[in-house]
């Protein structure tokens, strides 16, 4: 299965809610653990393999493997904290994302059971940009024009290297 990268309109589109928790929602969200895995990232949602739904997966190293079913963030801290970011969508580009230090949020897991979890610090970082990509938001989209420019530039020209 292969990550969808930035440039693919699929990555702007919003995701559908997911009305029942079958067998084909499991195997995706096991399948998008095993990419996680193979592509040491720590978080990846539905849009980025083609799967327009709202889904998002997240294993961060020393936690537990975590599957969000139809998220609804229901509270964000007004502390924000500043991080450097990347995206499997966007290899090789990195930049500093200014986010919610803590956030409330409600889903439902592959077992189909509703959870509330308060999360903070890097958990809390993943999660709002997997949620992003549920809504066609990438991380780059909270990082200044200017600054973005150049690093949309920048990966246009690393993507054109790969290609020839
Ligand atoms: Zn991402």
């Amino acid at each position: 299965m292969q990550i969808i990268t930035l440039g693919d309109e699929i990555l702007r589109q919003k995701a559908e809610k997911i009305h029942i928790i079958d067998d084909e929602i499991i195997n995706t969200a096991k399948q998008m653990l095993v990419i996680l895995k193979r592509d040491k990232g720590v978080g990846v949602a539905g849009p980025q393999i083609g799967f327009l739904k709202r889904i998002f997966v997240i294993h961060i190293e020393g936690d537990e493997e975590r599957v969000f079913i139809n998220p609804s963030i229901l509270e964000t801290s007004h502390v924000t904290s500043k991080y450097e970011e990347g995206c499997l969508s966007v290899p090789g580009i990195y930049a500093n994302v200014i986010r919610s230090e803590s956030i409330k949020i409600q889903a439902w897991n592959e077992k189909g059971r509703p959870f509330t979890i308060e999360a903070s610090g890097l958990l809390a970082r993943v999660i709002q940009h997997e949620y992003d990509h549920l809504e066609g938001v990438i991380f780059l989209d909270h990082v200044p024009e200017k600054k973005r420019d150049k690093l949309v530039a920048k990966y246009e020209k690393s993507q054109n290297r790969d290609n020839t």
